[in-house]
């Protein structure tokens, strides 16, 4: 289909179109299945940003703005980001902000994992966090939604599926850990899926 009917097509039936200021495609298929095309959601490669956006705010919802705002300047389109953090409560809610780089700035996702796992060794309090909060740069103006699912550290990771921190955290209610469920389920519980839902009740209203 040509470029110009799909134009028309999505004015005529109103089809949102959002710029989700990330390239992580794992992320990119959670939102856009929670989302079940009622908004056309475009990653930084399709839109050309090949930027490195910043990502120094002290806060989630620091660095979600940051980075929807990066894009919205850069771009003049709408753009949402989210910024997510896992808060475990014998650690004072570290990773937290710092969850991608907990282990070093390198940003691995192993290394994070086993350094939650070496300093949780001697605790018996496991509760943690997963919290997401998103950023909408929409016409110039800012909103913020947050998502959160609570649950426990296991003592090893399990599974194979997801990504980051999935296979260290057991979701409370469940047996298995995030990378154990099906992408379907964790979909239906995970803290970006209640974030994202109260932007897309949020978007599809507007
Ligand atoms: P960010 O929101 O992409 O900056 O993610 C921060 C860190 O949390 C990264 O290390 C991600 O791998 C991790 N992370 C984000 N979302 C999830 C998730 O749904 N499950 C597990 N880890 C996640």
């Amino acid at each position: 289909m040509s470029l110009k009917i799909q134009k028309n097509i999505n004015i005529y039936f109103k089809v949102k179109k959002l710029v989700f200021a990330t390239n992580n495609l794992h992320k990119l298929q959670e939102v856009r299945a929670i989302l079940d095309g009622k908004v056309q959601i475009q990653s930084l490669s399709e839109i050309g940003c090949l930027d490195e956006i910043p990502e120094t705010a002290d806060t989630l919802e620091g660095n979600a703005l940051l980075k929807a705002k990066f894009v919205y300047d850069r771009f003049q389109l709408d753009c949402f980001a989210d910024d997510t953090g896992l808060e475990i409560e014998a650690l004072g809610g570290e990773p937290g902000v710092f969850s991608a780089r907990y282990a070093g700035l390198e940003h691995d996702s192993y290394k994070n994992r086993m350094k939650v796992l070496r300093l949780m060794e001697q605790q018996t309090n496991r509760k943690a966090q997963f919290r997401t909060v998103i950023a909408l740069v929409l016409q110039g103006k800012e909103y913020l939604f947050e998502g959160k699912v609570e649950g426990v550290i296991t003592r090893e990771p399990r599974g194979e599926g997801g990504f980051g921190y999935d296979s260290i955290f057991v979701p409370n209610g469940y047996e298995q850990t995030f990378a154990e469920l099906s992408a379907e389920q964790k979909n239906q519980i995970s803290h970006r899926a209640h974030a994202v839902k109260k932007f897309a009740d949020f978007i599809v209203s507007r």
